[in-house]
């Protein structure tokens, strides 16, 4: 039986490790953490849970191959109770109100009478909702050897999915929100995305969730995790927590395995790198054996930018008027580092899981974008512990006062329950610059999707988010039975 070595237990690399389990390999994954999961996760707080992953689950609806693999990889599960979105967002402001509903027909007649004049743009958003409905996530075999046939396969998407995208080349997030003139609707399309993505990922988005996904399974991210390692380790897999890997030991083109920390060696026929591309071809293999594709979206940081974000998590002593889910609304103003005010705010309002606070309590979330400068400074004032610590409860102060304006009754009632930064991101995941998404593509560039093999090597392939457009769970998902594929077939085995 051969032995495969996966370096990092995220959903990518224990996906890797069900699909070869099934497939008669004997693999073990090695983790940095004390939990498996990677950036699918969760935590306690005051015995409350604070979610840090799932607002949404693309494929979470019955009928495509990636749900299918969901299920595979105990994802979700026959009879688990899951929240069911009747809309994506909501957002008030500048005088009136928004709802992306799921049902995308109230939506837009909502927009038409919020804003007549926006009707052409209106029309155009929705024909592309539409379009958009038919993607879906190619996951039989890695894209780079996928043939004709298998296209064909992929039925109304290889038509609609590139047309909605050719009918919105060229335009941002920011530029279609531009394009209405309802101050209303041009704040609320904006709220969802980083500015400069471009404006078919929104698209996308809002369709996922008008074609019936976007559901949370109950227990959020962290249950969700240990659902998959379970699966993982009941089909005969080992995960080593608490070991980090230092680098894959290569002789020639052929990785002989890994080497821990601690100076462990551990042998092994192949090795998949699931962690963070950057840290992979930093710390793991040498940096010139990255491949070229990916390469070039680390060089191009101009069309090709990383974001991240603050968040902080609250606990209020009963029960407010805020809508379960997201929700945005405009307020005063909150200004982080002095040079940006973001006067909408978005707070996630974690009512609809039952399993995460008693039922007299209520947890927040509030979180916001920061972007490549604002990213710097976190990093500039990480070691200086007293520094960060108060600029992080600043922040979370601020967005107290936001919402006890919001929502009366609440003053003297909301907690802070935790904060976190780009910077938690990079020392507990390697994450690149904090960043928990891939690349941001913006509107001149087309997303790039990697091979996850590493020339020269013979036997050692990658996985993860970073080989697939703008990263999130089915990216690393599919990327993580990829690399599976890749193993079964050089060694003339069935993918199962
Ligand atoms: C706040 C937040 C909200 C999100 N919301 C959504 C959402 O709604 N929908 C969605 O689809 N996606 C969402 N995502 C993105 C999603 O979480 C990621 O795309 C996905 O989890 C990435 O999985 P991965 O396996 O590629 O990487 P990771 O989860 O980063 O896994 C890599 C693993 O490797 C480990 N590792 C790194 N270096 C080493 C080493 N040297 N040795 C051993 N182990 C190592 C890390 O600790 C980690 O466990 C969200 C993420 C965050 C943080």
């Amino acid at each position: 039986m051969k032995k495969v070595i996966i370096v990092g237990a995220g959903i990518s690399g224990m996906t890797a490790g069900i699909i070869l389990q099934n497939s008669g390999f004997q693999t073990e994954i090695y983790e940095k953490n004390a939990v498996p999961g990677g950036e699918l996760t969760g935590w306690k707080r005051d015995g409350v849970y604070i979610d840090n992953c799932i607002d949404y689950l693309m494929c979470s609806k019955k009928g495509s191959a990636m749900n299918e693999l969901w299920h595979e990889i105990g994802m979700l599960e026959e009879g688990l109770p899951m929240y069911s979105k009747d809309y994506f967002f909501k957002y008030e402001g500048h005088g009136g109100q928004i709802t992306f509903w799921r049902d995308k027909e109230r939506t837009k007649k909502e927009m038409l009478e919020l804003s007549p004049e926006d009707k052409d743009v209106i029309e155009k958003f929705f024909e592309n909702v539409v379009r958009a409905e038919s993607m879906i996530m190619p996951i039989d075999k890695p894209m780079d050897k996928m043939g004709p046939r298998d296209f064909m396969k992929l039925g109304d998407f290889v038509k609609n999915v590139p047309a909605a995208q050719k009918a919105y080349k060229g335009v941002s997030v920011k530029d279609l929100a531009d394009s209405f003139k309802s101050p209303v609707l041009r704040s609320a399309v904006q709220l969802m995305h980083p500015e400069d993505t471009q404006a078919y990922s929104f698209i996308m988005s809002y369709a996922m969730v008008t074609s019936g996904s976007g559901d949370i399974p109950e227990g959020g991210s962290l249950a969700a995790a240990r659902r998959i390692a379970k699966r993982y380790e009941d089909k005969g897999g080992k995960i080593h927590l608490n070991s980090p890997v230092k680098n894959v030991k290569i002789n020639g083109k052929i990785a002989e395995g890994i080497v821990l920390e601690d100076g462990t060696e551990v042998t092994a026929d192949y090795v998949i790198c699931a962690s963070d591309a950057n840290h992979t071809f930093t710390k793991l293999l040498p940096s010139n054996l990255m491949p070229k594709k990916l390469k070039a979206e680390f060089d191009n940081k101009d069309h090709f930018s990383v974001f991240s974000k603050y968040h902080a998590a609250f606990l209020v002593d009963g029960k407010t008027d805020l809508p379960k889910d997201t929700s945005f609304w405009e307020c005063d103003g909150i200004n982080v580092w002095g040079d940006r005010v973001i006067n909408d705010v978005g707070v996630i309002c974690y009512d609809y899981d039952p399993t995460f606070a008693p039922e007299d309590k209520t947890v927040l979330q509030m979180k916001l974008f920061q972007y490549t400068d604002e990213v710097d400074k976190w990093f500039a004032i990480a070691d200086d512990e007293e520094k960060y610590e108060a600029k992080k409860a600043e922040i979370a102060d601020a967005m107290v006062k936001i919402i006890e304006k919001h929502c009366p009754g609440t003053e003297g009632k909301i907690k802070v329950l935790d904060t976190w930064t780009p910077v938690t991101y990079a020392k507990r995941f390697n994450a690149y610059r904090g960043a928990y998404m891939a690349f941001v593509a913006d509107k001149d560039t087309k997303t790039v999707t990697t091979p996850g093999v590493v020339k020269p090597l013979k036997n050692v392939f990658l996985a993860g988010q970073w080989l697939m457009g703008s990263g999130g769970l089915p990216p690393a998902t599919a990327q993580g039975k990829y690399a599976a594929w890749r193993i079964c077939k050089k060694e003339g085995v069935e993918c199962k």
